[in-house]
């Protein structure tokens, strides 16, 4: 029998962002399969009311906040002291929350603080012989694991996609407050401000449906004999702009910037899909002007529908690694899907 806490971070406005939404749904569903286990909900924010209406109907059995205004900012003294506050007001055996980058960071400490054991990156909850097992992948994806822990607590955060986002009916309520530990008090660390690219140069977004990923083939001659780099550029910012799609590249492109060969501007080591890159959660990709080599494709292993442009009916996405490969001139291609997406 295990007391689970649900422990998540509120957004700004005091309610639940999608990905604590989705480990709520990991949370509830553990909870009914391990039989005479309890649910507790734990939220940490400078607002938390909005958050707690949202849980209305999860059935947790106690609801418990920090609500602090140092908690506004993502920061890891005043983060993990309050996290750590909550868990210990829960009794909590197992802790499961999502992995944001504000949670992913903080944690793994707040396990070491509790004694406890953490595994990120976690994919899959289960039961099995009555007790928790949960599901990971290693080795840049390539192998899945079934893992068990005997150490309590023990704290899993959730990696986003993998659930649906719990979607009951809000309600009203209250939280049971837990008091401010200490180290909120006057914390020594102050974000003053952050640094993001314009909403239009972040071009990695996680939630879109469409993964459009580049390859080198955009900055080599083309038939003419001529590299065309600026006109690359603005065909796929035309078409990123017109589709919200999330772009990703292959290593080839991204490492040609470092030996400062002409490279698409807005591209970056964050795009790299691969082995050695990001295995993005997309439910459709198109891959243009790139070849398909097995430690590429490897990163398309959770896009469900794959589609490819490539002038080459051999590459390596004609074996087997693709739904559709269209064996064409991704300039001509895009401009005539830019084209289309204007009309
Ligand atoms: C240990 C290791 C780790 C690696 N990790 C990664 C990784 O994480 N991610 C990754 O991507 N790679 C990785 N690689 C490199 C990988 O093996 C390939 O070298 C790389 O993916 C090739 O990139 P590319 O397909 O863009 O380039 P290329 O192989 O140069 O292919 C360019 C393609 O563009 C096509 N093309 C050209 N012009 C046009 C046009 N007008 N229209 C349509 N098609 C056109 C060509 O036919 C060609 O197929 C790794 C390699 C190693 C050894």
């Amino acid at each position: 029998m295990e007391t689970i806490l649900f422990l998540t971070h509120t957004e700004a406005d005091g309610s639940l962002g999608r990905a604590a939404l989705e480990s709520l749904t990991a949370a509830k569903q553990l909870t009914e399969a391990l039989g005479g286990s309890s649910l507790v909900a734990g939220l940490l924010g400078s607002q938390t009311e909005a958050a707690v209406g949202q849980l209305a109907g999860v059935g947790a059995s106690r609801i418990l906040a920090v609500t602090d205004e140092q908690l506004a900012q993502p920061r890891y003294a005043t983060d993990a002291a309050a996290a750590t506050a909550i868990c210990q007001a829960a009794q909590a055996t197992a802790v499961i929350a999502p992995a944001t980058s504000r949670f992913n960071r903080v944690l793994p400490g707040v396990s070491h603080r509790l004694g406890g054991a953490v595994d990120t990156h976690v994919s899959q909850l289960g039961v099995s012989d009555g007790t928790i097992e949960v599901t990971r992948w290693f080795y840049r994806q390539r192998l899945r694991g079934r893992l068990k822990r005997a150490q309590r607590p023990w704290i899993l955060l959730i990696d986003p996609g993998c659930y649906a986002a719990w979607s009951g009916e809000p309600g009203t309520g209250a939280a049971e407050a837990v008091s401010s530990p200490a180290d909120l008090a006057a914390p020594r660390t102050q974000v003053t401000g952050i640094k993001a690219p314009a909403a239009d140069a972040q071009t990695i977004r996680p939630d879109a449906d469409l993964l459009f990923v580049t390859g080198a083939g955009w900055t080599k001659k083309q038939a003419d004999g001529q590299t065309h780099v600026p006109d690359a550029e603005k065909l796929i910012l035309n078409f990123l702009n017109a589709t919200r799609a999330s772009l990703g590249s292959s290593k080839s492109l991204v490492d040609l910037g470092g030996e400062g060969q002409a490279v698409l501007s807005f591209l970056t080591h964050l795009n790299q899909i691969g082995q050695t890159g990001a295995t993005p959660r997309h439910p459709k990709g198109l891959a243009t002007c790139c070849h398909g080599e097995e430690p590429h494709t490897v990163g398309w292993r959770f896009v469900n529908e794959r589609r490819v442009i490539n002038t080459d009916g051999t590459c390596g996405w004609a074996r087997g690694k693709a739904d559709v490969l269209y064996v064409a001139d991704a300039f001509a291609v895009m401009k005539k899907v830019n084209e289309l997406l204007a009309s």
